[in-house]
């Protein structure tokens, strides 16, 4: 078991970050007591209630189940959800338990933020994504008007129970997502991309479950010294202004695929741009062609949509966070035409 005290600067409380197993037979019904004399609600998604319906029904709290997929991020499945809380006659000092990956981690949480302005939350994420990403910082939203993440809110979890036995039911494709996130914090940190590059089988549940407290750990360091993404937390962008595109073009790939075909695009463009360390490029290369079997995409004929990316600062101009050396970054503007004619090299290349 490991556990990680959050505080981020401006926020109320202290976030808690526990990593152990069995949190749906142990840890929640050791809570439960507490649970429910302040009033309860699990709140989770179709496909993980119907994997974990024995034990979540044993809980005996009621439950609101929002159909699976990130299409129900929205209004909708908020106000469901909110009446759902309500009906339940949740009161200020209730718990909302989000049981979900990213998207009902992100509904859930936004929902705790809102009932009677905030009530405690107790984050469980069931992917390898959510458990290394969307768990630590706070950050809740649904999409709203077509626009991803429009309407949300900064709301700490009260505890954030992330456990490895929820890997075993994961399809291979989330387990591939969850590795996007994992590689660019491997980029980011030393120690960690030793590791990974010593490690034969990547998607291994027991190495899985041995290198997520060393990510959660990561990045919370890195958005507590930078809650605001003014400076340092920008280097968790890596990757994400070309995979982003990458994203919005080809419908197919999940996020963890483009952040890492990103990270492939734009570690040759600091090898081409910046003094970097090309030995320890090609490696990284070799890392994310590991966990994509298939590194082929047509990037530079979505390089139009890079320029939409929020953390651009000029016109024509984009902003890429690169990886430059073992466990270093560094901040790159090219222009847009520069940028567009370095991707069509670079995939020429791939
Ligand atoms: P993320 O953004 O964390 O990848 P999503 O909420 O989009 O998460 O979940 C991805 C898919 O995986 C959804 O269809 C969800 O229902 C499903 N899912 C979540 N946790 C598990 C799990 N432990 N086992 C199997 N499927 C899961
Ligand atoms: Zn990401």
């Amino acid at each position: 078991m490991r556990t990680f005290h959050i505080k981020l600067k401006g926020t109320p409380r202290e976030s808690i970050i526990v990593c152990r197993k069995n949190v749906l037979s142990k840890a929640l019904p050791e809570l439960l007591p507490r649970l429910k004399a302040g009033g309860a609600i699990v709140f989770t998604d179709s496909n993980v209630y119907a994997l974990y319906q024995r034990q979540i029904d044993a809980l005996t709290l009621p439950v609101f189940v929002m159909p699976a997929g990130e299409e129900h991020k929205d209004q909708t499945t908020l106000f469901a959800l909110l009446q759902a809380m309500a009906e339940a006659n949740l009161r200020r000092t209730s718990t909302l338990i989000a049981l979900g990956g990213g998207v009902v981690g992100d509904v859930g949480g936004l929902a705790a933020s809102l009932y009677m302005r905030g009530i405690s939350c107790i984050q469980v994420p069931t992917t390898l994504l959510a458990q290394v990403d969307s768990s630590v910082g706070g950050k809740t939203a649904i999409d709203f008007c077509g626009v991803k993440n429009l309407i949300g809110a900064f709301h700490q979890p009260s505890l954030v129970l992330a456990d490895p036995t929820f890997f075993g039911t994961l399809p291979p494709r989330e387990i591939r997502c969850g590795l996007g996130e994992i590689v660019k914090h491997g980029a980011l940190n030393a120690a960690l991309f030793d590791k990974l590059s010593a490690q034969d089988d990547l998607s291994d549940l027991d190495f899985l479950a041995s290198v997520v407290p060393e990510n959660i750990r990561i990045k919370a360091e890195i958005v507590q010294k930078d809650p605001n993404e003014r400076g340092l937390r920008r280097c968790l962008n890596l990757g994400h202004t070309t995979g982003h595109a990458i994203e919005l073009a080809e419908k197919t790939l999940s996020h963890g695929e483009c952040v890492l075909l990103g990270l492939l695009y734009e570690s040759r463009i600091a090898e081409r741009h910046l003094d970097a360390d090309v030995g320890y490029l090609q490696a990284l290369s070799a890392l994310i062609k590991r966990v994509l079997a298939d590194p082929k995409t047509d990037a530079a004929s979505h390089a139009r949509l890079a320029l939409l990316d929020k953390k651009n600062t000029a016109k024509d101009k984009v902003t890429l966070a690169v990886p430059v050396k073992r466990g270093e970054f560094a901040l790159l503007e090219l222009g847009f035409r520069e940028y567009e004619e370095e991707l069509k090299e670079i995939g020429q290349t791939l």
